[in-house]
């Protein structure tokens, strides 16, 4: 069953030439302002409130969908259905008017269920995209906001930066080396240079390069613009009837299952043949008669139930992920998951809480210890355990203006809680700096940015240019401490500027890292007021150092947890920060990784050959002052080596690294779109505690898998070995095919379905990684149908001639059959709920609520066919007595007893091989 949606997208409404603008990309952008009635401040909340209802969400219309009619018709396109349906018209030629019906009822009932189960997938996919809308960095009231992607209206300011999707048709203005994948606007794969002049009226969509266009891709630098159409008015909304949008519910296991399936039932429609041929010619059987057996044998054996079964289940586990936190959007995920053995995770945000407070600030003397929790800036400074007056330290408030100048984020109070919007690390500057006595207001006004170089986790620092009201111009540069380093020939002493002493600095990083604290370095330069753009060049060389701030931020606790569980689970841990290694190392202990005290570095990396990486890569589990490059890297030397790799990542350049792992998880709030785009899972609050619970739900999802599997097929099995055999004896059919239908119909909908949803096994996170390519019909797996279908073969048989040599009729045989096959399935879904561990156990007999009211269910129903007077003329049935109750009840507690012996058996025997 695959949960698609239509192709085609509703066609877009007819676009209203903007009124009085003629082309945004032609015209100034004071003229765009104006005519969109905004300023670079932005709207107020007011006026984007009334600009929604006016304009309407920022949405393209939704995809058409196949309607319920529609969906319920394709339910009737299986090769089983066909089978029933011309079994149907025979049936009716051959005046079994009842059995017609009776088959018709089935098929119909089939196509109710089939229907409703994939509702409730596509309603599991449908909230997992809800959960995936992306959202927007817009200006509202002169104030930095991130708002829903459907919430930006026209006037609206956008901020961009890379990694993002742009949200609506902007017209550019403040940009830094911003460029835009347009692909999949004009189909051009290389990045367009934007820029914010206007261009030329009829240039095409592709040459527009003061625009922004809604839907491409920021790939780097940073820009604003004025936001000039939202939704079906953008140029991917005018051109979204192409566009198309499909999601299956299919992964490489289905699909093996679907094609095993399509097999199975060629074979079975030629051993059906074989048969009626066979009971024809050779055993005489009259043709109304060996027809109904040899449709019975079809509907046996055909696993009809399956897919939807599996399918069912996989919905269920992302379901369960999504509750979880983990958003899966490539199903395949969740079967790769089950056999993940390496995990590469960042740190900031995801193995600790990113949530940052300055604790220290070294400057050329001095090691200042800060105080004060959280984002509230409260709290002081002290020199060795004292508390000291910062008026007498100016250095402290010099060193962190200018931290504050080069950041973007912003502090606010709200209802008495200081909130940060932006970079929590630049958040903590700002705190720090309001507790030196700095006013982060007050400076940026003082100190208007002029432009600026953004942050990149591949040159590690971010620089801004700065002019006061008398044109004075600052440089202010803010980075990894060896990066900023480089740059400064001098450092900022008491009085004044000497030369630089790179070994004191160094020692201080050294210091404030193995405290476990992330370390970052501030410089400056004055330059000329005619100084108005800032380049890579203006930065290289010639800085005054002016000091270190040493940041907290805590490990999550659940992370420590969680890998734990990894750990205990054969998945080995890793970490791979942007951080300086001695940070990394000491939350590396923290987190309780393995080896941590081994830390390779980014430099490390880049001399190490492959072969030797690949040595190396095993042992190691912290990768620190790490470039996105180095990921990639690393998955292909862990891949070689024959690891399943789940990578982490959040930003534009960690992409590649994503796509090449076997399991790519991006961030959901601090990762960019990009990243989200090429991983299969996101996780929407970032925290590594989600991937552990992910990897168990993926390994209880194939463990269920395999379990639908186990319980479909050798009840299958059984059944038509029973039919078989009673022909090619000559015996009487022990059942008929219209009762094989109700076990079947009555059994998929209640016992079956019940797997969907088990839990994890107790030891799900105990044992080693399923081996990748380890087979789903493993030879364990085929003994096993083998073994139970000849189980249940004797057992009805035995039944039958039982049931008849104590003087029941053909007929009460019969409903002794029904019944014993409906307590053998009772029974055998006890013991396949645990694969190799024993089933009588407290636990095991306990069931769970789904079992409970699955066998519940399939009781009443069984009295139901038995006892109630209409099922005597639909399917023969008889009543029996209480003692042909209990022997029933007995054979199924008896075949438990033989099941559980196999199982010990079998473990027992494989313990045999494990050792030497
Ligand atoms: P991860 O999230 O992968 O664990 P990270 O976030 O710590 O790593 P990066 O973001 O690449 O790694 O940061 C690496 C270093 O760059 C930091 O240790 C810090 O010194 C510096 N840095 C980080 N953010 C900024 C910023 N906004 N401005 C200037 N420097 C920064």
């Amino acid at each position: 069953m695959s949960v698609a949606t239509s192709k085609k997208h509703a066609p877009p409404p007819e676009l209203p030439a903007p009124a009085g603008a003629p082309s945004w990309h032609a015209i100034s952008l004071d003229e765009v302002l104006a005519a969109q009635d905004s300023s670079r401040s932005g709207l107020t909340d007011g006026e984007a409130e009334e600009r929604l209802t006016r304009f309407g969400a920022n949405r393209l219309p939704p995809p058409k969908r196949r309607g319920p009619a529609l969906r319920f018709l394709s339910q009737f396109n299986d090769v089983l259905i066909y089978v029933l349906l011309a079994a149907a018209v025979i049936t009716a030629l051959l005046d079994h008017w009842i059995d017609a019906q009776v088959i018709l009822a089935v098929v119909l009932v089939n196509a109710v269920i089939g229907f409703l189960q994939e509702g409730k997938a596509e309603k599991a996919l449908e909230a997992i995209r809800d959960m995936l809308a992306p959202k927007a960095s817009v200006i509202r009231g002169g104030h930095r906001e991130t708002i829903p992607g459907d919430a930006v209206v026209p006037g609206d300011i956008v901020l961009l930066e890379a990694g993002d999707r742009v949200p609506a048709d902007l017209r550019l203005f403040d940009i830094r080396g911003l460029k835009v994948d347009e692909a999949v606007l004009t189909g051009e794969s290389v990045a367009v240079n934007k820029n914010t002049s206007p261009v030329g009226d009829g240039v095409p969509l592709g040459d527009r390069t003061s625009m922004a266009f809604s839907g491409t891709l920021v790939t780097y630098g940073q820009g604003s613009g004025v936001v000039v159409a939202t939704g079906a008015k953008t140029e991917i909304g005018r051109i979204s009837g192409m566009l198309s949008e499909v999601t299956t519910l299919q992964t490489p296991l289905l699909r093996q299952m679907g094609i095993f399936a399509k097999w199975l039932t060629v074979t079975i429609l030629g051993l059906a043949a074989f048969v009626l041929a066979f009971g024809l010619l050779v055993r005489g059987y009259g043709f109304s008669e060996i027809f109904m057996a040899v449709v019975g044998l079809s509907v046996a054996a055909i696993p009809e139930g399956l897919p939807a079964i599996l399918t069912i289940t996989l919905a269920i586990g992302v379901q369960d992920m999504a509750r979880r936190n983990a958003i899966v959007r490539r199903l395949p995920a969740i079967e790769t998951l089950g056999s993940v053995s390496v995990i590469c995770s960042d740190k900031t945000g995801t193995l600790t809480r990113n949530e940052m407070t300055v604790a220290s600030i070294a400057t050329a003397r001095r090691l200042f210890a800060v105080s004060g929790v959280g984002y509230a800036p409260q709290g002081g400074f002290s020199l060795d355990g004292q508390g000291i007056e910062i008026r007498n330290y100016p250095l402290l408030a010099e060193t962190s203006q200018a931290a504050l100048l080069c950041s973007d984020a912003d502090l606010h109070e709200v209802d008495g809680r200081w909130l940060i919007e932006g970079d929590p690390m630049e958040g903590a500057l700002l705190v720090a700096a309001c507790k030196a006595g700095v006013d982060p207001a007050f400076e940026r006004r003082c100190w208007p940015r002029t432009d600026a170089i953004p942050f990149d986790s591949e040159h590690r620092f971010m620089a801004s240019l700065h002019h006061d009201h008398a044109g004075q111009g600052r440089i202010f540069v803010k980075g990894a401490p060896e990066r900023i380093l480089e740059m400064c020939a001098r450092q900022r002493g008491f009085d004044d500027d000497v030369a630089l002493d790179p070994d004191y600095w160094q020692a201080q990083s050294e210091e404030i890292a193995s405290r476990g604290q992330r370390v970052l370095a501030v410089a400056m330069r004055p330059t000329e007021s005619t100084h108005m753009s800032l380049m890579f060049d203006d930065v290289e060389s010639g800085l005054t150092f002016l000091g270190l701030f040493g940041l907290i931020d805590p490990p999550r606790e659940e992370a420590i947890a969680a890998v734990a569980d990894c750990q205990a689970a054969g998945i080995h841990v890793k970490m791979i920060t942007g951080d300086h290694p001695g940070t990394a190392m000491a939350v590396a202990r923290r987190l309780g990784l393995e080896n941590p005290e081994v830390v390779l570095t980014g430099r490390d990396l880049d001399t190490l050959d492959d072969e030797a990486l690949r040595r190396r890569v095993q042992d190691t589990a912290v990768f620190a002052r790490t470039s996105p490059a180095h990921k990639l890297r690393l998955v292909e030397a862990l891949q070689a080596q024959g690891a399943v790799v789940a990578m982490t990542g959040d930003g534009v350049n960690d992409a590649p690294a994503l796509k090449r792992a076997d399991v790519g998880i991006a961030m959901g709030q601090k990762g960019s779109e990009a990243a989200k785009e090429a991983a299969e899972m996101v996780l929407a609050d970032d925290n590594f505690a989600a991937i552990a619970e992910a990897v168990r739900t993926g390994r209880t999802v194939y463990d269920n898998l395999k379990k639908a599997i186990l319980f479909i097929l050798p009840t299958n099995g059984g059944e038509a070995l029973v039919l078989i055999t009673a022909i090619l004896l000559g015996f009487t059919l022990p059942i008929t095919a219209v009762q094989i239908l109700w076990v079947n119909m009555v059994t998929a909908v209640t016992l079956a379905l019940a797997l969907a949803f088990e839990p994890s096994e107790p030891d799900v996170m105990r044992r080693p990684p399923r081996a990748a390519e380890e087979a789903l019909l493993s030879g364990f797996l085929i003994w096993r149908t083998v073994f139970v279908s000849v189980l249940f073969m004797a057992a009805i048989f035995g039944k039958f001639v039982f049931a008849q040599s104590q003087g029941a009729s053909v007929e009460e045989a019969r409903t002794v059959v029904v019944n014993t096959l409906v307590v053998l399935e009772i029974f055998y879904l006890f013991s396949v709920r645990y694969l190799k561990a024993p089933s009588i156990t407290w636990r095991g007999v306990l069931g769970t609520r789904a079992v409970l009211i699955a066998v519940g269910a399939v009781i009443g129903l069984q009295f139901l066919f038995t006892y109630a007077p209409f099922m005597t003329v639909l399917f023969d049935a008889r009543p029996l007595s209480l003692v042909q109750g209990l022997q029933i009840v007995a054979v199924g507690v008896a075949v438990l007893l033989v099941l559980e012996a196999e199982k010990r058996l079998h473990g027992v025997i494989a313990a045999r091989r494990k050792r030497p």
